[in-house]
């Protein structure tokens, strides 16, 4: 049987619980068990879709089609394993069903109430399609004391009593705050907040402190003490230089064993910390760098572009390079301010995004990025607007346009279902936005003698998808006479998936979202390629 570990977080929110869970999956993994993680979201979207990168960092897109809490991305980021729909859950996806069953009058004229039927759903999803798992990690989100986190600590409470306390581990993250003036440690927060868990019946097992320097024995003493928890598993957790450090900083305060020990099982395998240790010396030392102008919409939200970012510092750990990001914001970007804007970057790139707000300063730096010979990648919108910078200054269609920009034009760029009837032109209908997208993994066939083949080194490949609009695969032929060419595309030869340029050192667009997929254990061959590109350019 599966055992389960709740993870909980208290003080203060942003302490890292996603890290936390991520690393000690790694840990495990690389004991030799099997491990799942899950994220249990508090809020009231039934997902994170239409939720605006400014409220929720970026959405973070699995295989199967889900859009999910960012967390999701760093699961799947150190422990290899790829997520699935049912692997994140939120309050309202959780209302949504009971509330859909009780009007299909499934609760047979009960009064359906938070205790038991959400608390019930609550529990009917951790144990959801676990499968041969020895382990599933759930991290609730939210902080201890939030109203709105109580029906899940409640659940997991009860899941506890229901599976038998042997099978299942509480650990709670909480700061371990240092006082300048004072000089001092202090555990009071962290006992506030053991307190406030205990108040909803729940004892953790383990404390992560996270805190910004060693907290001394005695200190974690007194944690141990009036939190009523063995001091072998009060394990600190001090700010490291590097996310790709904290499988190893996590081993070396024993949280992995510490774990084990609470259930009594016998690690399998030695851990393998060797591939992370070589990540770290590559970001903390390698000299050598490279500037990527990134060009956005949320640039200045550090969280908005997590799995981008992330899968260009991979690029670079596979190149043996610091990659500097240089955000620049696209709303007030003038065609005029590009050549000053980008004059020290080696590679631009149009990361997805929605709307028309921003994009002719995106335009002008496409352009820019074709006529300098720049190194370019433009994903999914990124893409879109490669096209229709192409068709205005390359095909002289002047009015090309995206019908999501709601304007005049010709739609080079549309809904799918806007030409398929004999056609015309005809509106999608965007009254329902949640989850109407091309969202997961759809297959590419990529053209022989192409740069994207070259670089996958396969003919046919499966990339994740977020997005509502398409290129209009009618135009291929002008675009290829002229020198873009459609090198991956759907396999029904209907939906243009990757454009490339011909006269160009290395310019891609891509319909999907390389960045879900690439990982610092292994870098995607698209970002690995690009930084190269980059990495020779001047
Ligand atoms: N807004 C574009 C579309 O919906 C692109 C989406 C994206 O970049 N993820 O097709």
């Amino acid at each position: 049987m599966a055992r389960y570990i709740f993870v909980t977080g208290g003080v203060v929110s942003s302490l890292g619980k996603g890290l936390s869970s991520a690393s000690l999956a790694y840990l495990l993994q690389s004991r030799g068990f099997k491990v799942r993680i899950r994220k249990l979201d508090p809020y009231l979207n039934v997902d994170p879709g239409t939720m605006s990168p400014f409220q929720h960092g970026e959405v973070f897109v699995t295989d199967d089609g889900a859009e999910t809490d960012l967390d999701l991305g760093h699961y799947e980021r150190f422990s290899g394993i790829s997520a699935k729909k049912t692997d994140n859950i939120t309050t309202g996806k959780i209302y949504s069903d009971v509330l859909k069953k009780e009007r299909k009058g499934k609760y047979l004229g009960k009064t359906v109430q938070v205790i038991p039927h959400i608390t019930n759903r609550i529990k009917e999803f951790i144990k959801k399609d676990v499968n041969k798992e020895d382990f599933v990690i759930c991290e609730i989100g939210g902080t201890v004391g939030d109203i709105e986190s109580l029906p899940f600590i409640e659940a997991i409470r009860q899941f506890s009593n229901d599976v038998g306390k042997k099978n299942t581990l509480f650990i709670h993250l909480t700061l371990v705050p240092y006082m300048k003036a004072s000089d001092e440690i202090k555990t009071k927060p962290t006992q506030h907040s053991v307190k406030e868990l205990r108040s909803i019946g729940i004892q953790p097992d383990i404390i992560i402190c996270r805190s910004e320097r060693s907290i001394p024995l005695d200190q974690r003493k007194k944690i141990s003490l009036f939190c009523n928890v063995d001091i072998k598993n009060v394990i600190q957790t001090v700010d490291v230089k590097t996310i790709y450090e904290a499988p190893i900083s996590f081993n070396n305060e024993k949280l992995d064993t510490q774990v084990l020990n609470y259930f009594n099982i016998k690690s399998k395998k030695n851990v393998n910390l060797n591939p992370w240790k070589k990540i770290t010396k590559i970001i903390l030392h390698t000299k050598k760098s490279v500037n990527i102008g990134i060009i956005g919409k949320y640039v200045n939200l550090k969280d908005a572009y997590k799995s981008l970012d992330e899968a260009l510092t991979h690029g670079g750990i596979y190149n043996n390079l610091k990659v500097n990001l240089i955000r620049i914001e696209s709303d007030n970007l003038r065609p005029s301010d590009i050549k000053n804007k980008l004059q020290d970057v080696s590679g631009i790139l149009i990361p997805g995004g929605f709307g028309k707000r921003g994009t002719e300063g995106k335009i002008a730096a496409i352009s820019y990025s074709r006529k300098h010979n720049i190194p370019f990648l433009g994903i999914c919108f990124g893409m879109q607007l490669a096209i229709i910078e192409f068709a205005r200054n390359k095909l002289n269609i002047k009015k090309a346009t995206s019908s999501e920009f709601k304007s005049k034009g010709i739609p080079i760029v549309g809904l799918i279902n806007e030409w398929n009837k004999n056609g015309k032109l005809i509106k999608g209908t965007d009254k329902d936005l949640g989850g109407t997208m091309r969202l997961g993994l759809y297959e590419s066939k990529l053209k022989e003698d192409s740069l994207v083949r070259k670089i996958y080194n396969s003919k046919s490949i499966k990339e994740r998808h977020r997005h509502r609009y398409e290129v209009n695969i009618n135009y291929k032929e002008k675009f290829e006479k002229n020198g873009m060419i459609f090198s991956g595309l759907s396999p029904d030869n209907k939906l243009p998936e990757v454009i490339e340029l011909k006269n160009h050192k290395w310019f891609i667009g891509v319909q999907f979202h390389p960045e879900f997929k690439s990982r610092p254990l292994a870098p995607h061959p698209l970002f690995s390629s690009f930084i190269k590109a980059a990495k020779n350019h001047k």
